[in-house]
């Protein structure tokens, strides 16, 4: 028997492991059964190259549970260990300055796995003690035991051991029973060891017999040895595709697209990645990239490794380039992980375009499903902006798509304004837009709907790139306004007319919640509508953004403001200016004229005394003015809203504006409901 220290430079080096080096206790597993695995791949390789020339029987790894005597044993049936092994690589921890490193890393102490090849010694988590068995592949080797209780003192000794192989026996402390639950283990081996590439065995299949689940003869093999991302592409049909993405995540819809990643230089990496069909937010969280080292799982939080915008895209990525165990801003600093990154952005944007040209109407049935995934790529990654440029897709109101250029060259002649600007209209609502677009279609426009998540931001992106680009709303102006071609027909009312018909459309329109109108006058043409009310584009768009952005609550929080628009050729209109002018223009005029005086006279004073201030007498001079001109208003907007209330085709005109815009509700359309059906 041999007795020796364990070469590490510190006493501590085992409290240390069992209390910082894994926030994840169950680690341990997945370290063991990959040193396992190592093991067994090793042995195959040796004898495919016949270095090892006995047979190799049935490798598999076990992983044996046994409750009563308090153990976890992992078997494998690999290379095995002489005892020189053990000295060289259990008891010689191959790192140095552990103490430095340890001191430097304590409170992240993930990096020093794996790096350091702390593997095996990840064991002492949650074992009291921990025997190592093992006969190597060698010739005439002898078996050997050692074995270590968590002190830097180990004891080895020669044993009878028939197999080759390792078995690790774990002596699990009292702190860790929970290791010691056959259910426990086979839930840990689902998730760390699913994919690995020799069968693991745990366990018994079991049964229903007599209303239980019952333990038959045969083992449980955990794990799919040859997962679809480790084979060529050229092996796989759709089908297995498809397979391998609901055995991966069960219960939901196929995928739209899928992209096989394979390559090997500069670094090594495989994987398939789905554009999964979204549903809800619940299925991001649930089912996300999953990240493997050598088939072996690792994590599921990709942050870093894969661009932010590809994060919402399901499946596997398996690469022994990227340092694992590491923290996550390391990761993002990381020069390989951004290669990594930058190549998968790549790759997706490279066979996204190539689907698009393989299969337009494929990919164009697909697209209102994958459009958020390309807007967000677009929105925010530069390299995917440039790339996408080619592929991304505008819908029309038709459900037809366009690329960037198609677009361009479609609404070219008839939508470039007078100073050369492209017009884009679009609409966020086609239904609640639908006399605006109708409009449009109807002058030769055509209408992008971008009724989107992300549309709104998107359009502010696509008026950066697309060069001389301008995306406006339907409804945003009336129509003649939407691409100005040429001088507008001017508006043929004197200022009285003008004054008049204020009054008059004013009084007549009924308050709507959160919203204010304000009356506006366009010789828009005789066959469009009478009245029309549009939202300032920029207005609103303030109003959108502002509802993303903290500290913008100022314009969120004002009403919505609407342009009523008075069409002045409509003969509707006209006949309303007509009959205004016969019945109220003379009784207005005295008033108008008495204000006009009135407010001549305060100009006056004030423009007398400018360098002076106002004696007593002229200050309230001018304050019975002002007051006279208030009454005097008063007075007007009594007699324009008597005589409008009286003729009720305006109200009518103004009602049935709002209807078209759906801001008509409650007692308002009741109301005009009741006015139809009287006039009828
Ligand atoms: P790492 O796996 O990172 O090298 P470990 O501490 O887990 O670090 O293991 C150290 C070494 O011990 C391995 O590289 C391997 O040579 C040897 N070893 C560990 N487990 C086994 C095993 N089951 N069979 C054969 N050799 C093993």
């Amino acid at each position: 028997m041999k007795k020796g220290n364990i070469g590490v430079t510190t006493e501590n080096i085992f409290p240390v492991i069992k209390k910082f080096l894994y926030s994840d206790h169950e680690i341990f597993l997945r370290e063991l059964v990959s040193n396992a695995i190592d093991a067994t791949q090793k042995l195959k390789t040796l004898s495919s190259c016949g270095e090892y020339k006995g047979e190799l029987g049935e490798l598999n790894v076990k992983v044996i549970v046994d409750k009563e005597n308090g153990t976890l044993t992992i078997c494998d049936r690999g290379i095995g260990m002489t005892s020189e092994d053990i000295d060289k690589y259990i008891n010689q921890i191959a790192f140095s300055g552990a103490e430095e490193f340890l001191e430097k890393y304590k409170d992240n102490a993930n990096t020093i796995i794996g790096h350091f090849g702390l593997g095996f010694y990840s064991a002492f988590m949650v074992a009291k003690k921990v025997e190592i068995r093992s006969l190597s592949y060698k010739d005439g080797a002898t078996a050997v035991k050692w074995e270590c209780d968590g002190s830097p003192e180990y004891s080895m000794t020669e044993i009878e051991k028939e197999s080759r192989g390792t078995d690790i026996v774990l002596y699990i402390d009292d702190d860790n029973k929970d290791f010691l639950e056959q259910s426990r283990i086979d839930s840990l081996l689902k998730k760390y060891c699913r994919f690995l590439p020799v069968p693991v065995i745990s366990g018994k299949e079991q049964e229903w017999k007599d209303g239980k689940y019952v333990d038959t003869d045969k083992d449980k093999v955990i794990n799919e040895t040859s997962p679809a991302w480790m084979k060529k592409p050229s092996e796989l049909k759709d089908e297995d595709y498809l397979n391998f993405y609901h055995e991966l995540y069960p219960g939901q819809d196929d995928p739209l697209f899928w992209i096989h990643l394979n390559v090997d230089y500069p670094f090594t990496l495989t994987g398939i990645l789905f554009f999964p069909k979204i549903k809800n937010n619940f299925d991001i969280n649930k089912n996300r990239i999953q990240l493997y080292c050598n088939q072996v799982f690792v994590t599921d939080s990709v942050e870093g490794v894969v661009p932010e915008f590809l994060m919402l895209l399901q499946g596997v990525i398996d690469s022994p380039d990227i340092p694992l165990n590491v923290s996550r801003s390391y990761l993002q600093s990381d020069a390989a992980v951004k290669k990594i990154s930058t190549y998968i952005t790549k790759k997706v944007s490279s066979r996204l375009e190539e689907i698009f040209k393989a299969d337009r109407i494929e990919f164009e049935k697909k697209w209102d499903d994958i459009k958020i995934f390309i807007e967000y790529g677009m929105l925010s990654d530069e390299k995917f902006r440039d790339a996408g440029k080619k592929f991304v897709l505008l819908k029309d109101t038709e459900g037809k798509y366009f690329t960037l250029d198609e677009y361009k060259q479609l609404i070219e002649t008839s939508q470039t304004d007078k100073e050369g600007n492209l017009i884009h209209l679009y609409t966020t609502d086609a239904v609640a837009q639908y006399t605006y677009i109708n409009a449009a279609t109807e002058k030769g426009y055509n209408v992008l709907l971008m009724d989107g998540q992300l549309d709104n931001h998107f359009i502010g992106l696509l008026e950066q790139q697309v060069e001389k680009s301008q995306f406006v709303r339907v409804d945003s102006d009336v129509i003649d306004n939407l691409i100005r071609k040429d001088n507008k027909k001017e508006v043929l009312l004197t200022t009285e007319q003008r004054n008049m018909l204020t009054g008059i459309f004013n009084s007549q329109i009924p308050t709507v919640d959160n919203a204010q109108f304000i009356v506006s006058f366009e010789a828009i043409s005789e066959t469009a509508s009478p009245i029309v009310i549009t939202q300032n584009e920029y207005m609103r768009r303030m109003k959108e953004m502002a509802a993303f952005q903290p500290g913008m609550n100022f314009y969120g929080e004002m009403p919505d403001s609407y342009n009523l628009i008075i069409n002045t050729e409509h003969p509707l209109i006209v006949k309303v200016r007509n009959d205004a002018d016969a019945n109220v223009a003379e009784k207005l005029a005295p008033i108008s004229k008495a204000i006009t005086d009135n407010n001549s006279k305060i100009t006056a004073l004030r423009d007398a005394n400018k360098d002076k201030t106002l004696s007593e007498d002229d200050n309230a001079n001018i304050k019975s003015l002002e007051e006279a001109v208030k009454q005097l208003r008063d007075e007007e907007t009594a007699l324009l809203s008597t005589y409008a209330s009286s003729q009720s085709t305006i109200k009518q005109l103004v009602d049935l504006a709002l209807l078209s815009n759906g801001l008509l509700k409650g007692e308002e359309l009741n109301s005009f409901i009741n006015r139809s059906i009287a006039l009828l």
